[in-house]
């Protein structure tokens, strides 16, 4: 069976998709499986072992889309994909697997315009971390359920592709790496205050001081990195915006520590398992929390479940955000020591 996937275009769903693409491999092992995926999501895709190949996307935007759509379906139309998965809602990227001919094109509901799709499954939950069961329930037929529980999406580090990033940003071999990941999107009901990054910069940098401590994220994040650093006046590397998704991903797969808010950077770090600090707001991690396959103690969740959360607005409603204000550096600090004591390293990283 050779099967086309559709990818998403968030980087967070795109790592929701993995367990689908396992269930699909675990089905039958000698299955084809090739990804559409536009560059912000692309990379993601290429850490899966899953995935044969992915192939860029080539639509336009504006009045040309629909024909340049119609161009890359029917480029695909004799590489003899008997069915699409179509995980995105976006029209211009849904539509392609019709383009190009293939017959069994699944997804689920929100999806099904313009008969792009014939095998539609509903929605088994609106909560942020069920789509990992929403795109894991399109291996079946329609009606039928999931593997239960569905197993949690799993990433793998490239050796070579984290030795070359390693090697680019001056970080030697048996040198820790921290990263911090600062942003959640538009949403300031999700962002720990950069206050509280900056005394957890410090706290890092007093017990590893040969520590290199980056923050990670996207350009609209640099600011907010650039303040992190000022106020923690420690060597913070701002690599928000000047990263590569592909360098990004290298340095999560090696991270000694990561803490994060509740974001698409957050899915991914738990997806190769690596030592992690959720910090949880506006949100509820019951609902959205990362999921791993790592040890449990490895991914840790803070959420101080105000009277008040979770809210899931994404400015505060009562303007104080007390949800993360109130949640201390030093909890954080607690919790990345306790998730890095799952894991043993030769790198510099012993307590003192
Ligand atoms: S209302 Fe409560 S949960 Fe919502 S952002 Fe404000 S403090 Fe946080």
């Amino acid at each position: 069976v050779k099967s086309l996937i559709i990818a998403p275009d968030w980087i967070g769903h795109a790592v929701m998709a993995q367990p689908l693409l396992a269930t699909l491999k675990r089905q039958n092992p000698e299955q084809h499986i090739d990804v559409l995926a536009r560059p912000q999501v692309a990379a993601v895709f290429a850490a899966m072992r899953e995935v044969d190949s992915v192939i860029d996307v080539q639509t336009s935007k504006g009045w040309r889309q629909i024909s340049s759509s119609f161009a890359q379906g029917r480029a695909l139309a004799d590489k003899g994909y008997e069915r699409a998965f179509v995980l995105t809602q976006a029209l211009d990227l849904a539509v392609i697997p019709r383009f190009a001919g293939i017959v069994e094109r699944i997804g689920l509901f929100g999806a099904a315009r313009y008969g792009m799709l014939n095998a539609v499954h509903a929605s088994l939950g609106q909560a942020a971390s069920s789509m990992i069961d929403n795109y894991a329930q399109l291996a079946f037929d329609v009606g039928q359920t999931a593997l239960t529980p569905v197993p949690p999406p799993q990433l793998r580090g490239d050796k070579e592709r984290e030795r070359m990033v390693r090697a680019k940003y001056g970080f030697a071999d048996d040198e820790a790496i921290f990263v911090l990941c600062p942003g959640a999107g538009g949403h300031a009901s999700k962002r720990w205050p950069a206050r509280h990054y900056a005394a957890l910069a410090n706290l890092i940098a007093n017990d590893w001081p040969d520590a290199h401590i980056v923050c990670l994220g996207g350009l609209h994040e640099r600011t907010l990195a650039t303040e992190i650093g000022a106020l923690s006046g420690q060597n913070v590397r701002n690599l928000c915006g000047t990263t590569s998704l592909s360098e990004g991903l290298s340095l999560l797969s090696q991270a000694n520590g990561i803490v994060s808010n509740d974001s698409g950077l957050m899915h991914l770090a738990a997806a190769f398992g690596r030592p992690q600090v959720a910090v949880f707001g506006a949100t509820d991690p019951r609902l959205a929390g990362p999921r791993s396959a790592a040890n449990a103690n490895r991914i840790q969740t803070i959420w101080l479940a105000k009277e008040c959360s979770p809210c899931g607005q994404t400015d505060c409603p009562l303007g104080h955000l007390r949800c993360l204000h109130e949640l201390g550096p030093q909890q954080v600090f607690t919790a990345l020591q306790a998730a890095m004591r799952t894991t043993r390293t030769n790198r510099k990283e012993s307590f003192r």
